[in-house]
């Protein structure tokens, strides 16, 4: 929208512009369509206790397979869903898809595991977004223990009235709230005990830091021991390496996600790891 809103009194006189006006309106246009051509589908993404390798979850991803383009990487196209309003009806259906998925896996008789979904600031915006969460668990027969949503500090930062009540009510029905990419924004101490978390996840700037920069390390050592004194969990994101996460096993710290352990994947590519329940 602010896109559009700047770039289109300039079209005129910039054939550049024009025709990059065009390309994302093309892509809006396009982003309409995928939902009802079912053209979006999710991976999931396990999360690892450390110290066992049991699997702890898995983080449902949004995945667009574009007819030319191929799959379309979320960076892409989450902005535009969010830009255009978009998201409240991809939401809507992924919420729906993931613990759809989730009920498949229990009732496959794997090992149960915490269902993780993203959430974007807008859904709060809505006034809907506790009836589509209920509407969901109701059909899939998920019980709330076994999902997890996952906010950014971005919409805490945005204070939407409402944001911290609808938090509490989700909290309430037993629903785990992660505060995903931790580090990145404002980091702002305030919100861990303002927000009923459960789970800080640390971004993965700072996991990439391990073994380049002692003073990220610090911080990251810091991070997990005042997540730990709030008794919340903490999960590492982007572990690639074996020695990341012996690092991060050393730190205390409970679980981790990243390529290094699993890539996110398609449900029948994870059946041999849900089977077993280990690494
Ligand atoms: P996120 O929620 O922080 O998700 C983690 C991202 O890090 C995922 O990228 C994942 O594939 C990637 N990742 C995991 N392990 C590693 C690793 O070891 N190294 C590296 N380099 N990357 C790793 P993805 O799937 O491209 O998603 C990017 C972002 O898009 C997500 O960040 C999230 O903010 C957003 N997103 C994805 N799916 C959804 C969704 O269903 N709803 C909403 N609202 N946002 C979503
Ligand atoms: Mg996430
Ligand atoms: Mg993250
Ligand atoms: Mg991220």
């Amino acid at each position: 929208q602010a896109q559009q809103q700047t770039d289109l009194p300039y079209a005129f006189c910039d054939p550049g512009t024009d025709a990059r006006v065009r390309e994302q309106l093309e892509f809006e246009a396009e982003l309409h369509r995928a939902l009802e051509r079912e053209e979006f589908f999710l991976v999931y993404q396990p999360q690892f206790d450390l110290a066992t390798g049991r699997i702890r979850g898995v983080e449902a991803l949004l995945r667009w397979r574009h007819p030319i383009r191929g799959i379309v990487s979320p960076a892409q196209f989450i902005p535009v869903l969010e830009q255009t309003g978009l998201i409240l009806q991809v939401g809507e259906w992924l919420l729906q898809a993931a613990l759809m998925q989730a009920r498949q896996w229990q009732q496959a008789g794997f090992p149960p595991l915490c269902m993780a979904v993203n959430l974007s600031p807008r859904q709060f915006q809505g006034n809907n977004l506790l009836t589509q969460i209920e509407t969901a668990l109701s059909t899939s027969g998920v019980k709330t223990d076994q999902i997890e949503l996952e906010v950014t500090e971005s919409l805490l930062v945005e204070d939407f009235p409402g944001t911290l009540q609808l938090l509490q009510t989700l909290e309430q029905m037993g629903i785990k709230i992660a505060l995903d990419d931790f580090g990145t924004g404002y980091s702002a101490l305030t919100y861990l005990h303002a927000f009923p978390f459960h789970v800080i996840k640390i971004d993965r700037s700072f996991v990439s830091t391990i073994g380049h920069s002692p003073k990220s390390e610090a911080l990251l050592q810091g991070i997990v021991q005042l997540g730990k004194s709030l008794q919340l969990e903490i999960i590492a994101e982007g572990i690639e390496t074996e020695a990341q996460r012996q690092h991060l096993l050393g730190l205390n710290c409970d679980t981790g996600q990243g390529f290094g352990l699993c890539r996110p994947k398609l449900p029948h590519e994870l059946e041999a790891l849900l089977k077993t329940g280990y690494l």
